[in-house]
This record gives C-alpha cells, sequence and structure tokens, in this order.
C-alpha cells in the first residue's frame, strides 16, 4: 500500500548555524516547530536530508558566491549586517537545500504527495552572487532547478508568502518564462524590491507576479489576494509542481514585520494551494520554511501547514469578507498584471 502522508524534512544539524550575539533567525526556531507538530507525528514521514553538491548548486548561483561561503567555513564572520555566517553555516545551507530538492523529486516522482521543509537558514534573499538577509543559498531556486533538469518538469510555479520579497528568487528566474514566481508581501519594506511592475524582462515577461501590500494588511486582504489573484493565475500557468516560500512573518506577532496575519490565515494559504495543485498537478506540493521570527507565531503556523498536507481531504473555510481597502488593493494589482494574465482581465475582482 502507498503512503500518502507528506514528508518532513528536519534534522537536527539545521541547528548549527549560530550566530554569535542573539539573532531573530536562530535554532530555537527549529525547536518550536518541532514542539508544535509533536501531536501530528502520525501525519508525516521524516525524511532525511542530504547535502546539495556543487553541482546542484551552482545552476542557481556562480562560482564566486559559493567560493566566497566556502572561504568562511570554520569561522564566524559578519557577512552583512544582518547576514551571519558561522564555522559550519556552509554544510546547514547545503542539507537546507539538498534536503528540500531532493524530497522535491520525491514529490516529482510521485513517491509522496507533497512535502514540507523545516529547515534553516531561510533562502529566498540569497541571489546569484551574494547572500544577504539571513539567507546564504536560494534553497527553493536550487530545488526548481534539480526539477527542471532532473526531473523533468517542463514548468514550476513559487509562490512566496513571506513578509518580505524573496528577490533573490525573483533575480534568479526574472527572464524565465517556464517558472512563474508570484510574491505578496509588505511593501515598501525590506529588501526594497518587489513592486507590481517588476514583472520580468525579455522572455520572461509576466513570470514574475508581485503583489505588494501595504503595512497592516490582514486576514480578509490576504484572502482576496489568494482568492482572486494568486489561485487565476497558478490555473492559468498550470505548473508541473508548485513550491512555496513559507514565510511566518506576517502574522500579527511578528516582531519584525508590520502586517496581521492570524494564524488560522496559514491553513487557508495552505488549503488554497493544495487544491490549485491537485487541479493542475496531481497535487504536487513542496513547502519550504523562510522567515517567521515569533517562536509560538512560528510553531502555530508551521503546524496549520502540515496539517493541511495530511488531511484525507482539502480542508476548505474562507477568508473573512474583503474590506474596502482591499478590493481597491485588488483592483489595482489585477490592472497592473491583467496585460500578462487574461484571468486577471475580466472583472470578478470588484
Ligand atoms: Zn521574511
Amino acid at each position: 500500500m502507498s503512503d500518502s502522508r507528506p514528508l518532513l524534512v528536519r534534522d537536527r544539524r539545521f541547528r548549527d548555524h549560530v550566530s554569535r550575539g542573539p539573532h531573530p533567525e536562530c535554532p530555537e526556531r527549529l525547536d518550536a516547530i518541532d514542539r508544535a507538530l509533536a501531536p501530528l507525528a502520525d501525519g508525516f514521514r521524516d525524511f532525511e536530508p542530504r547535502s546539495a553538491s556543487d553541482e546542484e548548486i551552482l545552476r542557481a548561483h556562480s562560482r564566486a558566491h559559493l567560493d566566497g561561503l566556502r572561504a568562511l567555513e570554520g569561522c564566524d564572520a559578519l557577512i552583512d549586517p544582518d547576514t551571519y555566517s558561522s564555522p559550519r553555516s556552509l554544510e546547514v545551507a547545503r542539507l537546507a537545500a539538498g534536503g528540500l530538492l531532493a524530497a522535491s523529486l520525491e514529490v516529482a516522482r510521485g513517491a509522496a504527495a507533497s512535502a514540507f521543509a523545516a529547515v534553516r537558514p531561510p533562502g529566498h534573499h540569497a541571489e546569484r552572487e551574494r547572500a544577504m538577509g539571513f539567507c546564504l543559498l536560494n534553497h527553493v531556486a536550487i530545488a526548481a532547478h534539480a526539477l527542471r533538469d532532473d526531473a523533468g518538469l517542463a514548468r514550476i510555479a513559487i509562490v512566496d508568502w513571506d513578509v518580505h520579497h524573496g528577490n533573490g528568487t525573483q533575480q534568479l528566474f526574472y527572464e524565465d518564462p517556464n517558472t512563474l514566481y508570484l510574491s505578496t508581501h509588505q511593501y515598501p519594506f525590506y529588501p526594497g524590491t518587489g513592486a507590481a511592475d517588476e514583472s520580468g524582462r525579455g522572455k520572461g515577461v509576466g513570470g514574475t507576479v508581485n503583489l505588494p501590500l501595504p503595512a497592516g494588511a490582514g486576514d480578509a486582504e490576504y484572502g482576496q489576494v489568494f482568492d482572486e489573484l494568486i489561485v487565476p493565475v497558478l490555473l492559468e500557468f498550470r505548473p508541473d509542481l508548485l513550491l512555496v516560500s513559507a514565510g511566518f512573518d506576517a502574522h500579527e506577532r511578528e516582531p519584525l514585520a508590520s502586517m496581521n496575519l492570524t494564524t488560522g490565515a496559514y491553513r487557508l494559504f495552505a488549503g488554497r494551494l493544495r487544491a490549485v495543485a491537485e487541479e493542475t498537478c496531481s497535487g504536487r506540493l513542496v513547502i519550504a520554511l523562510e522567515g517567521g521570527y515569533d517562536l509560538e507565531a512560528l510553531g502555530a503556523g508551521v503546524a496549520e501547514v502540515v496539517r493541511v498536507l495530511a488531511a484525507p481531504e482539502v480542508p476548505r473555510g474562507d477568508f473573512p469578507p474583503p474590506s474596502p481597502v482591499g478590493r481597491q488593493i485588488v483592483r489595482n494589482l489585477a490592472d497592473a498584471h491583467a496585460g500578462n494574465w487574461a484571468s486577471l482581465r475580466s472583472g470578478g475582482h470588484g
């Protein structure tokens, strides 16, 4: 009998990336996740990560970037004011990228329906040539390349619901029409990118969909963005597998940002994306941890998402009704992207 339970990528070694002083991106984040997942232990299968090889990393990053991280091995270093590297950080980042990649390949070949990767450090700010924003390697980008090159999948969609824009992921696929990058994030905010008019270049025009939201947005505004923008674009794109950069830092408890999501919103996000995956790509859905720095909100949010992956049926539920402000924001975003996406052209988002 096949085992339909989701894979859970986790490993003690993800705690070996450590800052010298206090830092929000800390190993205790994983302790909080483990505690929150303990009651669900029968619902998933633990999946042991492996390290990403140089070859796998170099599909997304430059040789100079990898050599730069290698030069820091064995040392404590501050790469920029936010981003640290500790003696074993490259090893940990390789394990995060490789674990996500290997679990993605399992899902691609049908050995599991879905996966959640509880990895750190996060990855979506890492660009081809540089680490930044707590991120060393861009795990989701490395996994997307492997899905294309090693699993033969043609079309990958990446949804990024971290409160920060994934500048690295955007950069890495900015000219690629077959890797859709869709992000909703607080804006203006760190890292500065992610305006609605950043929509791709050359053949990749339309393959980047930025959905910036003002500080203070909550379940109603995000709900409208999911139901009226993200889901229609994904259904129009029809991916072969859906990857998610899942940050939990748009939560109302989050110390580093100013959004107002409740924990229940993450259940609805995961439910909407699982439904899209089932409609377009046999349910293939792989979710990677990015940010989220309030430990309680992080653990609870991850548990909601894993519960959705583990449920026999897609859990349904409605977001709160749209607010007047949300209606206007979503109308403007739909107009901004309607030139590239037919699904956003016909009314219905008023
Ligand atoms: Zn973030």
